[in-house]
């Protein structure tokens, strides 16, 4: 299968000089969708991963499929003022713009193994950002999974030792 045809790219969204690359028409699709799922699931369970932390908002998407697939639980990553309960937070720069990402301070176990699923992969700010937010709370960050991969952006580059695994690469 392939899934990159189930891809949209749409050329400056949300600002000019942007290639969004839309991933739902991969989520309305059941075959595709799965086959995506069901391919981070095996990363996930060869790299023995116990949790699944996935950031606002696509990576609650994937996130939560993968871990439900791999029979573990999964962790939101969100942006601040919306978990209930104490977080830790850290702040870093966007592809366009700056975010700022919270996790609640319980969420993960000392040692625990986590796998981190977002839907893509660009400068590495966002799954940067939630490495440093697992690593504070104790984890160990067992693999870093993502539909999409802009490989020109070097996201890799700033995540050095993690193992990635990358559905499709632009
Ligand atoms: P980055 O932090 O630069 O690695 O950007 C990754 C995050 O921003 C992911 O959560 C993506 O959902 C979103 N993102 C960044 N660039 C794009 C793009 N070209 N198309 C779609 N989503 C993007």
């Amino acid at each position: 299968m392939k899934l990159s045809d189930y891809i949209k790219n749409v050329p400056d969204f949300p600002i000019k000089g942007i290639q969004f690359k839309d991933i739902t028409p991969l989520l309305a699709d059941a075959k595709a969708f799965k086959n995506a799922v069901d391919q981070l699931a095996a990363f996930g369970r060869e790299m023995k991963a116990e949790m699944v932390v996935g950031p606002d908002a696509r990576g609650f998407i994937i996130g939560s499929a993968v871990a439900n697939a791999m029979g573990v639980g999964f962790v939101p990553v969100r942006k601040p003022g919306k978990l209930p309960r104490a977080t830790i937070q850290y702040d870093y720069d966007l592809e366009y713009g700056k975010n700022t990402l919270c996790m609640h301070q319980d969420a993960i176990r000392q040692g625990q193994r986590v796998l981190i699923i977002d839907d893509l992969l660009a400068t590495g700010g966002t799954v940067g950002a939630t490495v440093k937010l697992v690593e504070t709370a104790g984890g160990t960050i067992a693999g870093l999974g993502f539909i999409i991969e802009l490989v020109d952006l070097d996201g890799r580059g700033k995540l050095p030792g993690y193992p990635i695994k990358a559905l499709i690469q632009y």
